[in-house]
């Protein structure tokens, strides 16, 4: 197992259009930003952020979706990850239904019970459009055995607090090892 100086990596998974790359921009534009300006390349992005007082350094990989040809493919990046932020767009139904499906996929390739996920519902500024229900999403976290948040990457609303609650669950599962 790795020591506590080594970087969490942090999965982003979803639907494509739900809003992963404007989540990975937030991040990417944090202070202290050190390795970021590639992120739209590469996809990866490492950052430094303080939660609790205490600095994590975090790897952001966004993992294309399997029907997009560009980018790294999602088995490579589901393999990798510590813990996943599984994105969906609380305005389009079929990206929750997606969300699900990619939930089977990291159950498959990570068993452990305690790796951390938050399903988070990105988009929550738009609310004329909502086909996603908050009921039903924290209806579906509760089968999935995960945390839940809902965001809007538009109005930069909970970004910071889904990291900050991946990095806890991070570290009560390396401090329970
Ligand atoms: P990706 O395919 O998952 O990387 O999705 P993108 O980050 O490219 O976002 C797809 C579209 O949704 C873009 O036009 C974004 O500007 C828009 N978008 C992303 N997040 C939000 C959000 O929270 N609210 C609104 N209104 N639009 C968003």
């Amino acid at each position: 197992s790795r020591g506590s100086s080594s970087p969490f990596r942090v999965v982003l998974m979803g639907a494509s259009g739900v809003g992963k790359t404007a989540i990975a921009s937030i991040f990417a534009g944090a202070v202290d930003s050190m390795d970021c300006d590639e992120v739209y390349a590469d996809e990866v992005c490492e950052q430094t952020i303080m939660v609790d007082g205490e600095k994590a350094m975090v790897t952001l990989l966004d993992a294309w979706d399997s029907e997009d040809e560009l980018g790294c493919s999602q088995d490579q990046c589901i393999q990798e990850g510590d813990a996943y932020l599984l994105v969906y767009s609380i305005t389009d139904r079929s990206s929750f239904l997606r969300a699900s499906e990619l939930r089977i996929s990291i159950r498959q390739h990570r068993p452990a019970q305690h790796t951390p996920i938050i399903l988070v519902g990105n988009k929550c500024d738009l609310v004329r459009r909502r086909e996603v229900s908050i009921s039903e999403g924290r209806a579906c976290a509760a089968v999935f055995d995960c945390k839940f948040i809902e965001t809007s990457a538009a109005m930069q609303h909970n970004i910071w607090p889904a990291f900050h609650g991946i990095v806890q669950q991070l570290r009560l599962r390396r401090d329970t090892k």
